[in-house]
């Protein structure tokens, strides 16, 4: 444990890398299941992509030095896309379409908005120079390169190129198995009605939709209630079934905290006090040799660390060889008048005003208050020890980006 000293994000992201094995078990999926899987293997190209020189346009191929000024030139033949085309007569020009390939003997490809066509053949009416229109062999891809790295996320453009390459099946690291536990007696799940002292369990919910779209499998989903032994017991049972077990609450150094009191029991765990608004405690620990993230309670500050500080470590769990967000530097649209030892993650949103965008902050960014990231689009990132006017640089955090 850290005492009383504040960790900075980076630091604390760097500690959970340390820690983060990558999965080591691969599995082969269809090309249709791929989307967002972590590639297992280099994607290398067969052959080239495209296989041939085709026509970028409706038109005719020619032999651009074969042409005369005001000449009429014969149609000897018709390509559709899909066929192999016979060479190129000499002197004559083949009426093609797009994506149609382009016959030996020609070098050129007119737009059929550029020819008049008469009775003695099509007459040319632009300068026609070789190369024009045509989309050369290879240039998508070339055999022997590798088209897409190990550790890269299927993104739908992914499952695009791997299908241009005539690849059906993809290895794929398996997906992380992640267990949600929430813990609070004063939790109950929607559907029931309230009884005085309780609260609707929303880190539940956050927690799922962020796990599904991180790509992972939620292999348990307890709420858990605050006695030390129901914490260790539902500890032990998940470390059993999952690879990463997540859990909300419990974390501060109250004597209802159990979830870290039985992490100390069980050694190893790093409690720290995180330089980051909101989500001060994070825990990190091992349950029979299952890592154990134990996010805060609040539910904004589970949101903002599980993106901030578990995606990272997620990341890497799952095989993505490069996680890495850029955000973006916009113009602060709002004041933050007193400086503070932690940086602040504000749930915010772009705002467009003529070709100005700037950045907007919700009002209230109580950390209890979820509903604000409904309102955002993304988190702004105030400095430590910085007061931000209006019109000052910040950096911004899509929430696409963040789980993109
Ligand atoms: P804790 O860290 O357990 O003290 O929780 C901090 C605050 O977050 C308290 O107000 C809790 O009631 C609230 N909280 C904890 N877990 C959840 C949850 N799963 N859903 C909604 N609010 C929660
Ligand atoms: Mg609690």
């Amino acid at each position: 444990m850290t005492g009383q000293q504040l960790t900075s994000l980076e630091e604390a992201i760097a500690l959970l890398l340390e820690r983060a094995d990558p999965v080591t078990e691969r599995e082969i999926v269809t090309l249709a299941e791929s989307l967002g899987r972590i590639l297992a293997e280099d994607q290398y190209v067969p052959a080239d992509v495209p296989p041939a020189d085709n026509s970028g346009v409706d038109g005719y191929a020619v032999c651009a030095s074969d042409l005369e000024a005001g000449h009429a030139l014969a149609v000897s033949a018709r390509i559709p896309a899909g066929q192999a085309p016979a060479a190129m007569e000499p002197g004559t020009a083949v009426r093609l379409f797009t994506g149609s390939e382009i016959p030996d003997g020609a070098d050129a490809v007119v737009m059929q908005e550029h020819v008049k066509v008469t009775d003695a053949g099509i007459v040319i009416q632009t300068e026609v120079s070789a190369g024009q229109n045509i989309r050369r062999r290879g240039q998508d891809l070339c055999a022997g390169d590798v088209a897409l790295a190990r550790g890269s996320r299927i993104r739908p453009q992914e499952m695009g190129v791997l299908a241009s390459l005539g690849t059906p099946q993809v290895p794929v690291w398996r997906r992380l198995r992640v267990a949600i536990l929430n813990t609070g007696d004063e939790l109950v799940d929607p559907g029931t009605a309230l009884k005085p002292g309780q609260i609707y369990n929303s880190n539940r919910f956050t927690l799922l939709g962020l796990l599904a779209q991180a790509g992972c499998d939620v292999a348990l989903c307890e709420t858990l209630r605050d006695t030390r032994e129901a914490t260790r017991a539902t500890l032990v049972r998940a470390a059993a079934e999952a690879d990463l077990i997540i859990t909300s609450g419990g974390v501060s150094v109250g004597e209802e905290d159990h979830v870290r009191a039985v992490l100390e029991e069980s050694g190893g765990l790093s409690l720290w006090r995180l330089a980051i608004k909101p989500g001060k405690p994070l825990a990190f620990g091992e349950m029979d040799g299952t890592p154990v993230l134990g996010l805060p309670g609040n539910p904004a500050s589970v949101l903002v660390t599980f993106l901030m500080v578990g995606l990272p470590y997620l990341r890497k769990r799952q095989g993505v060889a490069a996680y890495q967000i850029r955000g973006e530097q916009l113009p602060a649209g709002f004041t933050v008048a007193s400086t503070s030892v932690r940086r602040e993650f504000v749930r915010a949103r772009k705002v467009r005003d003529g070709q100005q965008v700037t950045v907007a902050a919700y009002p209230n960014q109580s950390s209890g208050m979820l509903s604000s990231a409904c309102w955002a689009d993304g988190l702004a990132v105030m400095p430590e020890h910085t007061t931000v006017s209006p019109g000052d640089m910040i950096t911004y955090y899509s929430f696409a980006e963040l789980l993109g």
